[in-house]
Order: C-alpha cells, then structure tokens, then sequence
C-alpha cells in the first residue's frame, strides 16, 4: 500500500477502526487473510463517543494491558427517594479508550493487516446483490474502490454498508448520550453511580464513572423517540446534584462527548452475500444498560475469523456464514434477547417504580447485581432473585419474572 492509498485487491475489507473493525482485523489478518481496514477519522479513537465502562474478565480475555484500565470497585445508585451502595473488587473497569483501540490497532497491524485513516467509505459495490468491494474517498478526498470476496460492516451506529445497499435499514431507536470528561480531584476514583429519574434522565439514567488520575465522565443517556428530550440539557443538573457536591469539588472539563448507540432488538442474521456485520453496526450491544465495547470485540473476532474462511471458498461459503449467527447467538443470544425485553420495560418506568426497584436490588447479594449489570441472564439467577425478594412474584412482576425465565431457558 504506497502512503495512504489502498491496494487494488484484498481477502477481507473492513469499514470501521472501533473496537469491533479492529479486533476482526487481528482475527482476519491472522488467520492469513490480506486485509484492509477503511477508517473515516484522522485518529483511532477519536472522537470518543463512549463512556468505557467495562469488565476486567474480558479486556484480560483480549490481552489488553492492565495500565489501559482502570478499575472501579464500589457503584452507588440513585432513585429520586432511595440509595444503593454496593461494593464488587476486581470486576469492572473504565477504559483508557483512546489507548485500548490505539493497542488494538497496533495488534491488527502487527498480524498483517493494513489500516487506511481518513478513508471514508461510501457506499457497496454490489453485484447481483452480493457486496463485492466498497467505494470509498481516500484522504485527499480520492474517489477510488476495492474489490473483496468478503467485507465486514464494523462502522459502528451508521452501519454505512449494510445500510447503503439496502441489506439493514437506519436504525430507529436508539440510545443518544452526552457526557464530560472532568479532571475531579475530590472524585473518589474507585466509584461509579448509576442515577434514575424523570428529572436527570427521562427514558434513561445518569452515570458517573471514574476513570483514574483525578478523571471521571459524568453523562446522561436518553431513547429515542420513547422520549424527545435532549441529554445535553440535563447534564449540568447532574453535576449540581447535592448528593454530589464533596465529589464534584473543584471539578471543571476536559473533554466533552456524545454519541448513539442502536437500541433495538437483536439482529436474527449477521451476514448477506458478502457482506458480515460486527458490533453496533450488527445491533450486537447489551440495550439493558447500553453497553457494546466488549459485544462489539467478540463479534469482531468471530466476524474476522468466519471472514478469512469465507475469503478462501468459492462455494459453500453459505454454511461458514451461518456458521457466524450460530456461533453468535449461542454465546450471547439469551443474554441480548433479554437485555432488549428489559430494556422497553425500564426506560418507561417511572420515578415510584425506581424507588420500588432499589429497594428490591437492596435484597439481592452484591454478586446478583454485578450479574444483572453484566446482563448474565441464567435461569439460576431469576431463581435466586425470586428466592431472595419471594414478593416480586405477588408484585405484579410475576409475569415479568415468568416471561424473563422462559427467554433465558430457551
Ligand atoms: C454515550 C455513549 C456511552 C456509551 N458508554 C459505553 C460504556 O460505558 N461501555 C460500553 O461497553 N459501551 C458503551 N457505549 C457503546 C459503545 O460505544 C459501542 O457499543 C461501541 O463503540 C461499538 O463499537 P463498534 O466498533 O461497533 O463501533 P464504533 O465504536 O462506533 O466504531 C465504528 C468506527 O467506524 C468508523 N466509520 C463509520 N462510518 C465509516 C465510513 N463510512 N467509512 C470509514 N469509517 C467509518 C467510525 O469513525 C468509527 O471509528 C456507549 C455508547 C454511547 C453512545
């Protein structure tokens, strides 16, 4: 590839440097294929549009540096009346995002894939409805195109290639999320709060996540159209929340983002001829929480891998693409499928019904919690949480609860 102009032919494309574009680069280009990743932005991650809450287990499960992370051990929750303060060391972490997808990136390169910055994908090349390649404007504003047997639609949100030759419509709900980056100094910096109600988050919450050397990222996240309210205005009520007050001393901006995230249910196929999708792109995000960095990374190796084989099969390639969506949704179907059924119901509760949901939570173990955040949805929870809290189940969440078990044994 001479400077930044991109090869006449490759296995496998991909459109997208985030975490699911460039975890199936390392996938893809290890497994032998010669592959390209199409970037619009000047930078790898940049600009941040995500908080980068996630878990230890599973940057420790991608090797990503300890140094990249930072842990967080305590969450408090808010409702308007109540208060939840739990403790969980070890488990859940914030990310240095500009480092883990920049280290993500060196892997990609290192196994031999090629990363194009301020390359922008414009549309599919299609051939009989199969997707053979993309047109894309390199960074002189070049209008050029590369031609591959498969490509991987990992732009995020915009899912650019499913969506421009018609395999995927636009998205049409979704999470919209407003956030500062403080420098703290009186943060505590192993806490996260987790805040609900009409008056700081309608149809979403508030979160503070701390993530390390004084910082932390203060954001509000709301559904739309379940509501037409903007996060951006509800951010400064946030920060002045007087419960807040001794944390947030002292604390001004450095950074400010925003960003959507799909919030609509599981996708039922992740491929068409050609094509494979990864990550937000592909819907394959928890909705119960909003959480899709490390969804986005498994769906990216597992695309990167199914690519490359597919990249070597002139037929049968059928088989090796379902393949994806079986291999898909047995390790992350339930807890996906669920986490969307949770989602309707919970950004339309109301302030009483927050209130009603603390004090549940509060008779459940510290371990229970950290499950449900992490949208681990087994049969042997909801047993154990109807064990614990017998109540839910005359409370009119029986059917909930009932709807919620079948979902997670089927
Ligand atoms: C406000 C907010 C807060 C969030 N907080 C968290 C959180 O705390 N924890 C968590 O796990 N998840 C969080 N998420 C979700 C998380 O950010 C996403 O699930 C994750 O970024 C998905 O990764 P991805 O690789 O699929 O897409 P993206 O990270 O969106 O990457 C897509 C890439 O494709 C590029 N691209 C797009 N179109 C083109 C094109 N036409 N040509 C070339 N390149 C293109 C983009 O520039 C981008 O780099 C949050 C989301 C939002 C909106």
């Amino acid at each position: 590839m001479t400077e930044s102009s991109a090869p006449s032919s490759c296995d496998v494309i991909i459109v997208g440097a985030g975490p699911a574009g460039l975890t199936a680069a390392t996938a893809a280009a290890t497994a032998g294929a010669k592959t390209v990743v199409f970037e619009r932005q000047n930078e790898i991650g940049y600009p941040i549009h995500t908080s980068g809450a996630s878990w230890i287990s599973d940057m420790r499960e991608f090797d990503v540096p300890e140094h990249l992370y930072h842990p967080v051990d305590r969450a408090v929750f808010f409702s308007p009346t109540e208060e939840l303060d739990i403790s969980y060391p070890g488990a859940s972490c914030v990310l240095d995002i500009r480092g883990v997808y920049q280290y993500l990136a060196e892997r990609a390169i290192a196994a031999g894939a090629t990363i194009a910055l301020r390359h922008r994908v414009d549309q599919p090349l299609l051939d009989s409805g199969r997707v053979t390649g993309v047109g894309f404007r390199d960074h002189t504003g070049q209008a050029n195109e590369l031609r591959a047997p498969v490509t991987i639609d990992a732009s995020g949100y915009s899912r650019t290639v499913s969506n421009r030759s018609g395999l995927a419509p636009e998205f049409h709900r979704y999470a919209f999320g407003a956030e500062y980056d403080l420098y703290a100094p009186n943060y505590p910096q192993d806490t996260a709060y987790f805040i609900m109600g009409s008056q700081l988050a309608p149809n979403g919450y508030a979160w503070l996540f701390a993530r390390g050397k004084g910082r932390v990222r203060v954001g509000v996240g709301v559904i739309h159209p379940d509501t037409k309210s903007d996060p951006r205005t509800y951010l400064q009520r946030v920060i002045r929340m007087p419960q807040l007050a001794n944390q947030l001393r002292g604390a001004s901006p450095v950074e400010y983002h925003t960003g959507l995230f799909p919030s609509e249910p599981p996708a039922k196929r992740l491929w068409a001829p050609g094509l494979l999708l990864a990550g937000d792109s592909g819907a394959q995000g928890s909705t119960f929480i909003g959480e899709g960095i490390r969804f986005a990374m498994y769906a990216g190796r597992m695309a990167g891998e199914v690519a490359a084989k597919v990249s070597t099969q002139s037929e049968g390639s059928v088989k090796t693409l379902n393949d994806y969506d079986r291999q898909w949704h047995k390790q992350f179907g339930r807890d996906l499928d669920l986490s969307y059924f949770f989602n309707q119901r919970i950004a339309a509760f109301s302030d009483d019904r927050w209130d009603a949901v603390l004090k549940t939570l509060s008779q459940l173990s510290n371990k229970q919690i950290l499950q449900l955040l992490r949208c681990e949805f087994t049969p042997q929870l909801f047993m154990g949480i109807a064990t614990r809290v017998p109540s839910i189940l005359a409370k009119g969440s029986r059917s909930l609860i009932k709807s919620a078990l079948r979902r997670s044994k089927g």
